[in-house]
C-alpha cells in the first residue's frame, strides 16, 4: 500500500541572481512499511527533500501526498495538526524542549492537540526505549543516545504514517549509533512503521530496503536492495 507519493517536487531558495534550485522535479512513492535510505553529497538537497516531506517548509512547486492527503492543499493550522499526527521527525541534534521532562517531551505531539495519551502505548514505547528510569529527567541530564531515544519516542507517540530521520546517528559514537538504528529498524519491522532516513554512513544505508541517491537536487539512483 502506498503511504507517500511526491510528484514533480521542486524547491528554489532565494530570488534572482542568488536563487538556488535545491530540488529539481523529484518524483517517487513509498509503500507502507518500507525503510528508505536517502544518500548523496553535502548540499545535494537531502534535507530540503525531508523538510518538504515533513511539512516543515513549502515546496516551490509539486505535490506531497501522505496517506492520500495532498499536504500542501491544507491551510497552516490544518497542516500543523496533520504533520504532528502523521509525521514523526527525528533530527541529528534531537530538538528536544529543554525545559520539559522526558515524559513531557515524548507526549508533546499529543498534548499540543489536546489528545489523550494512551498510557499502555506510552509505557510500551518507554520500555522498549529503556527510558523508564529517566521519565522525570530533563534533556540536559541525559546522554546523547538517551536524548535520541526520547526523540524516537516523541516521533512514535502518534503512530504516524511516516518517520523522517535526518542523520539520526550523526552526533553519536558508533555503539550508541547502532543502538538507535537497531531500535528504528525494530519499529520498522514490528509495527510496519515506514522509515525514511538521511544518512552519510554507507553501512547504515545498506541496512535499508531501498536506497535513493540525490545529486544536484535530482534522483541519481533509486534501488531496491531488499524486496
Ligand atoms: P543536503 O541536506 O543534501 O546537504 P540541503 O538540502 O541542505 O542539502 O541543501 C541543498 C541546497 O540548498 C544547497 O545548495 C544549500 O546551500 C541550499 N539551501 C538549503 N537551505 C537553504 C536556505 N534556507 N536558504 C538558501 N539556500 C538553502
Ligand atoms: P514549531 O512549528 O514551532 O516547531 P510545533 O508545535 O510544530 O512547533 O512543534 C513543537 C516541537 O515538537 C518541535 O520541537 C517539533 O520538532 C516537535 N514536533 C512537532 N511535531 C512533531 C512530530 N510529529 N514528531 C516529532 N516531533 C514533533
Amino acid at each position: 500500500m502506498e503511504i507517500l507519493r511526491i510528484e514533480h517536487l521542486s524547491k528554489v531558495y532565494g530570488k534572482g541572481d542568488t536563487a538556488v534550485k535545491a530540488l529539481d522535479d523529484v518524483s517517487f512513492s513509498v509503500d507502507k512499511g518500507e525503510f528508505v535510505a536517502i544518500i548523496g553529497p553535502s548540499g545535494s538537497g537531502k534535507s530540503t527533500l525531508l523538510h518538504m516531506l515533513g511539512g516543515v517548509d513549502k515546496p516551490t512547486s509539486g505535490k506531497v501526498f501522505v496517506d492520500r492527503t495532498d499536504m500542501y492543499s491544507l491551510d497552516e493550522t490544518q497542516l500543523a495538526v496533520f504533520r504532528r499526527r502523521q509525521i514523526g521527525l527525528i533530527y541529528q541534534f534531537y530538538n528536544l524542549i529543554p525545559i520539559l521532562t522526558v515524559e513531557e517531551n515524548i507526549q508533546l505531539p499529543l498534548l499540543l492537540d489536546q489528545h489523550k495519551v494512551d498510557q499502555k502505548q506510552f509505557e510500551d514505547i518507554v520500555k522498549t526505549l529503556n527510558l523508564q528510569n529517566r521519565l522525570n529527567h530533563l534533556p540536559n541530564q541525559l546522554s546523547g543516545g538517551q536524548q535520541q531515544r526520547v526523540s524516537i519516542g516523541r516521533a512514535l507517540m502518534n503512530q504516524p504514517a511516516i518517520i523522517l530521520a535526518d542523520e539520526p546517528t550523526g552526533n553519536l559514537d558508533s555503539k550508541n549509533g547502532s543502538e538507535i538504528i537497531d531500535l528504528l529498524k525494530m519499529f520498522n519491522k514490528s509495527l510496519h512503521q515506514t522509515l525514511i532516513m538521511i544518512t552519510h554512513d554507507e553501512r547504515i544505508a545498506l541496512q535499508a530496503d531501498r536506497i535513493i541517491a540525490i545529486e544536484d537536487g535530482k534522483i541519481a539512483k533509486d534501488e531496491v536492495i531488499r524486496p
